[in-house]
């Protein structure tokens, strides 16, 4: 007997060989157990662009309106992505459309398995991190100084009122300058979304800064960040989780020596940087699952990785491909147990533990892709096919 899905999900079907992954997973894994009132959008590259992107922001409003979405990896089109499928333009990647109008934060977490193992040994928890996605080097302004010279730093205010000018440097030779910004909604939102996120899913927040360096810059970032945290306090009492502060260079050396288990939010550039060192520091991209989380407590899960397109034309070869769907099925499982959460109804939510806990147990049991193979310890044999393993994930859960 299906289990029933109280309320809808937005689904974003994708490209390539996540697309074909999406299909199996659905038809294998979801739709025999639940019944569910699909949301259907197609973000595959062809629909966007016959649909002059259109379909992007119209599952961007269905997200909003029914509070969980789970989504394919998409083509992100550049010069060579316009010419291979013909498209009218380059159109903008769906992933920034989607958290522009959702005003999300990106939060990263790694899948754990046993015989995975993380390349630190202290890491026994998925360490995961929200990256503020706005702002700082990713918008700024730059200039390459040629030789001697003032640069200085100008704010003028637009209701009139007295310019504020602050002496950057003298140039004496040549050298360089840049200029970036934050606004203090932009920061406040990745406070509310970390504060969602954390409480969700009971795990501590935190947080660095240099602000014993950039007084004013980082500085408002501790502030706002300490503000909303303030305000959540009550709740986060009743949760048991803690927020904390400290310095991004204290954090880095604490997450190292750390059992993981917290959620790490990070600046623009820390968090590019960082979300990196851990990915690689748990194993495999294919184990990265990513949710998108508004500051009203919207979420769009996904995996982290794109749309394989290697293993994309070797499949349309005829050859057989070895590419790791867990970080797709826990996109699934994300959307329907927050679903569930959402809805009130705990025989949903148990279903997608119980088939997370498929997944784990097919891996722990020696049978997995060729990208996890490599790094599993101990080796298995052989690796299984793309189709193999998601079939092997059913039979273990049935
Ligand atoms: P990718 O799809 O993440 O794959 C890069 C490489 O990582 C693959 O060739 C493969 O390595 C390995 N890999 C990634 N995911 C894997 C999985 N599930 N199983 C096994 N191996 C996996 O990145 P890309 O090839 O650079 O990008 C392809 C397209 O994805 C681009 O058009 C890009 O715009 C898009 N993209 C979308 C998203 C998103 O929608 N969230 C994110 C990133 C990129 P081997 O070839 O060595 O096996
Ligand atoms: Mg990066």
């Amino acid at each position: 007997m299906a289990i029933t899905v109280k309320n809808p999900i937005v689904e974003m079907d994708g490209d390539e060989m996540t697309r074909i992954m999406w299909q199996m997973i659905k038809e294998k894994l979801i739709l025999p157990h639940l019944a569910v009132d699909i949301k259907y959008f197609d973000l595959g590259m062809k629909h966007r662009d016959e649909t002059d992107d259109r379909i992007t922001v119209e599952a961007a409003e269905a997200i909003k309106q029914y509070g969980v979405g789970v989504k394919c990896a998409t083509i992100t089109p550049n010069a060579a992505r316009v010419k291979e499928y013909g498209l009218k333009k380059q159109w903008a990647s769906p992933n920034a459309t989607i958290r522009s109008l959702l005003d999300g934060t990106v939060f990263r977490k790694p899948i754990i398995v046993k015989n995975v193992p993380p390349a630190v040994r202290s890491w026994k928890r998925p360490i995961i991190i929200g990256r503020h996605a706005y702002g700082d080097i990713y918008k700024n302004s730059e200039i390459v100084v040629g030789g001697p010279g003032k640069a200085e730093i100008i704010f003028t205010p637009a209701g009139g009122g007295a310019k504020q000018t602050v002496l950057i440097h003298e140039f004496k030779g040549p050298g360089v300058i840049m200029g970036m910004h934050n606004t203090e909604r932009s920061i406040r939102s990745f406070a509310k979304s970390c504060i969602q996120y954390a409480m969700v899913e009971k795990t501590d927040i935190w947080f660095g800064a240099k602000d014993t360096i950039s007084r004013q810059y980082h500085g408002l970032f501790r502030d706002v960040f300490a503000d909303e945290a303030m305000k959540a306090k009550d709740d986060f009492d009743q949760a048991g989780i803690q927020y904390r502060f400290m310095l991004i260079d204290d954090a880095v050396a604490q997450v190292i020596k750390s059992e993981g288990g917290m959620l790490w939010a990070c600046m623009n550039y820390d968090g590019d940087v960082m979300s990196d060192m851990v990915a690689s520091g748990f194993g495999s991209l294919g184990l990265m699952t990513s949710v998108l989380v508004s500051p009203d407590g919207k979420y769009e899960y996904e995996a982290a990785h794109g749309t394989v397109m290697r293993h994309y034309y070797e499949h349309l070869k005829g050859k057989p491909t070895s590419t790791n769907s867990v970080a797709s099925i826990f996109a699934w499982t994300g959307a329907i147990a927050r679903r569930g959460e959402l809805d009130g109804t705990p025989d949903v939510v148990a279903f997608a533990k119980k088939l997370e806990s498929s997944v784990i147990r097919t891996i722990e049991s020696g049978l997995m892709t060729k990208d996890l193979a490599a790094i599993a310890e101990p080796r298995p044999g052989k690796h299984a096919l793309t189709g193999e393993f998601i079939d092997a994930v059913a039979k273990q859960f049935s």
